[in-house]
Order: structure tokens, then sequence, then C-alpha cells
């Protein structure tokens, strides 16, 4: 048994294949437990708008092969006043929704949180194709963007062996190269540059002439969209130094879309249930996370402190109020994290060539 009669759920934030299948796992779920569901349109603008539908079983059948999410996704600005939050609070209020699932990033993380100081009980989901929320291992979306672009690429490399080409691929994943590195790796890429390690471009030239006068005709080099001005000058200085032609490519927003891979669509679906299961169990302001193959609840405020360590943004101060032992944690989870993406990044660089 539980105390919740009605729950909301929406997505927020950047869309992501697999979104719709969260949604259905939560409503579902919820269904099951004899709990009403909310269906929120446009992420937390629509939350504030009052712009929702109760959901039956029918309303999410069908969804779980399509891309993008059924419920829209919106960024709302106005969500984080004081003027917002009230709103949002006053229509779940007047909606009868006392607890929220909400799919989405960090900014969306923040969200649940407020939302969960004000007495209403929320449990966010990591939505994000480009796997950039340091406390879970995945992020739903993350395989099916990978895969497309590896289509992608496995296209531009036919064309780069006919013509004897070099073709610099840009890819997502804001500031973190976890696309790139992983995608370089699968597509036999010959360098692959991410804003968050040292690049050797000089060794990368190297390798392509080295390449070159062994017979190779094709080379890819993937560039992630956090190497930030760095691809486009890049292609003009591999043709350059070793008179190989050189194209660059943006794959651009062809990797948010697509029908969900298996791993999206059965990660979205535990993620969904974990979700509602640990909401009804009376737990707020906690984010689903992947860890070492387990599906498992973290605390958001958590959470986005680990994220901030990994990604060095934790000040001294920040530190100061954090105990020994949860520091403690969040170092082990960023000392994996880190080992995870040398080991792929090293992987790339050793069987390129
Ligand atoms: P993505 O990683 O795909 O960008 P995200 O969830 O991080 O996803 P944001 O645009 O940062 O995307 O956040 C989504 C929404 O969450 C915002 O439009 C806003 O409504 C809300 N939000 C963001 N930051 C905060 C905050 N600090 N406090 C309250 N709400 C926030």
């Amino acid at each position: 048994m539980t105390e919740f009669k009605r729950i909301g759920v929406l997505t927020s934030g950047g869309d992501a294949p697999g979104m719709n299948a969260a949604v259905r796992a939560v409503t579902r779920s919820a269904l099951l437990c004899g709990v009403e569901v909310m269906g929120i349109y446009g992420g937390y603008q629509g939350l504030m708008d009052d712009d929702m539908k109760l959901f039956t079983s029918r309303d999410v059948a069908g969804i779980i092969s399509h891309g993008g999410t059924i419920l829209y996704s919106a960024r709302a600005a106005e969500f984080k006043t004081e003027e917002g939050m009230a709103k949002a609070i006053s229509v779940c209020r007047k909606n009868h929704i006392d607890g929220l699932v909400v799919i989405g990033g960090d900014g969306t993380f923040r969200g649940a949180t407020d939302l969960s100081v004000r007495g209403i009980k929320t449990v966010g989901i990591p939505g994000t194709i480009d796997n950039d929320i340091s406390s879970t291992d995945y992020t739903i979306g993350f395989d099916t963007a990978m895969n497309t672009v590896i289509e992608l690429i496995d296209k531009i490399r036919d064309t780069c062996e006919s013509h004897a080409r070099c073709d610099v691929v840009e890819v997502m994943g804001r500031n973190a190269g976890d696309i790139a590195i992983q995608t370089g790796l699968a597509t036999g890429a010959v360098a692959v540059a991410v804003g968050e390690l040292p690049f050797d471009e000089e060794a990368a030239i190297e390798r392509i002439k080295k390449a070159r006068n062994n017979g190779k005709r094709n080379f890819i080099v993937v560039v992630a969209e956090g190497k930030k001005n760095f691809a486009e000058g890049f292609t003009t200085r591999i043709e350059e130094r070793t008179g190989v032609e050189s194209r660059f490519t943006r794959l651009g927003h062809v990797q948010r879309g697509g029908s969900p891979t298996l791993r999206d669509r059965v990660t979205a679906s535990l993620m969904g249930q974990f979700a509602v299961d640990k909401l009804f169990e009376g737990q707020s302001d906690i984010v689903v996370c992947e860890r070492n193959s387990k599906i498992v609840a973290m605390n958001i405020g958590f959470a986005l402190n680990v994220d901030k360590m990994f990604k060095n943004k934790l000040t001294d101060e920040d530190k100061a109020k954090i105990s020994p032992e949860d520091l403690r944690k969040m170092e082990e989870i960023c000392l994996e994290r880190q080992a995870k993406k040398m080991q792929l990044y090293n992987t790339a660089r050793i069987t390129c060539v």
C-alpha cells in the first residue's frame, strides 16, 4: 500500500531516445499500484502552466520504440524563480499531485530538489545522450546516440576509402567526451580529441602520415563538441601537413533522434519502475543511477557534488560542508569513472592503426 493517490511525470532539458520508455514504465508501474498518473507536457514550463493530462495505460501504448518524448520538453527559466516555483507548487496542489518523477539532466534535478524541499516528493531519472552526469555510469539515450554516430561514420568511412580522404567528424556530448571516445574506438578512428583530456596533435599527424605510407586510405578523426574551436582548424592542418585531402563533418542533432536501442529501452524501463518504487517507499530528492551495472538511488545534492568534483568545480568551501565519509565515497565514484574513461581512450589510441 502507498500513501500516494496521484503522481506526475515530466521530461525536461534536452530530449533523448528512451525517455518514452521511462515515461511508459513510470506510468504503468504506478497504475499497477492503484496510483493515478498525470502526464505533464513541456517539462517544468508545462507544470507551471497546468498543461497536463490524466494518463491511462493506453496513453503510453506503442511509445517504447519511439524517439523524442511524447511529453515534449522545454527549458523554463521562470521555474528557477520563487514566483515560478510557487506557481508549480500550487498547480501540483490543485491537481492533487503528491509526487513527481522528472526525467532530464542536472538542471532538471536541481528543480527536483527545489520541489522536494517544498513538500512535493520528487525523484529524478537521468535522460541525456551526453552521458555527462557523473553520479551515474549511464544516462538514457547515450547508447542510441552512439549507435547513430557509428552508423553515420561507417558510411563516411566508405567514401573516405574510395577517395583516399580524411574526415574529421564532430560529435555531440556537450562538455563530455564520452560519445567521442566510444564511437572513435568503435569506428577505428585514427585519432580522438575531447575537451577534458590532453590531445597530442603532432602524434596524430605523424600517425596519419605513417599509416598513409603503409597504404591506409581512409582516415577518420572523431572530435567531441567539448573540444571548442578545434575540429575545423584541425581539418585544414591535417590536409596541409599530410597531403591527405580532408573534410569536416558536424553530425549535429541527428544524434538526438531515432528509435531507442535495446540498451536504452531496457535501462529506461528499469529506471522508471525503480523511481516509482522509491517514491512509493516515501523517498524524495533522489536521482536514479546506474552504478557498476546496478540501479541505485542517490541523494540529488550528493549526486550534484559528485558531478562538480568530477568536473573539478568543487571548491574548498563546498568541501567544508561535506562529511569526510561522503567525500571519500565521492572520490571513489570519480576515480572509477575516470579509470573507465581512460581505459576506453587508451584502447582507442592503441588499436587505431
Ligand atoms: P540537459 O543536460 O539535456 O541540458 P538539463 O536538465 O540539465 O538537461 P536544463 O535546461 O539545465 O537541462 O534544465 C532543465 C530545466 O530545469 C530548466 O529549464 C529549468 O526549468 C529547471 N532548472 C534548471 N536549473 C535549475 C535550478 N538551479 N533550480 C531550479 N530549476 C532549475
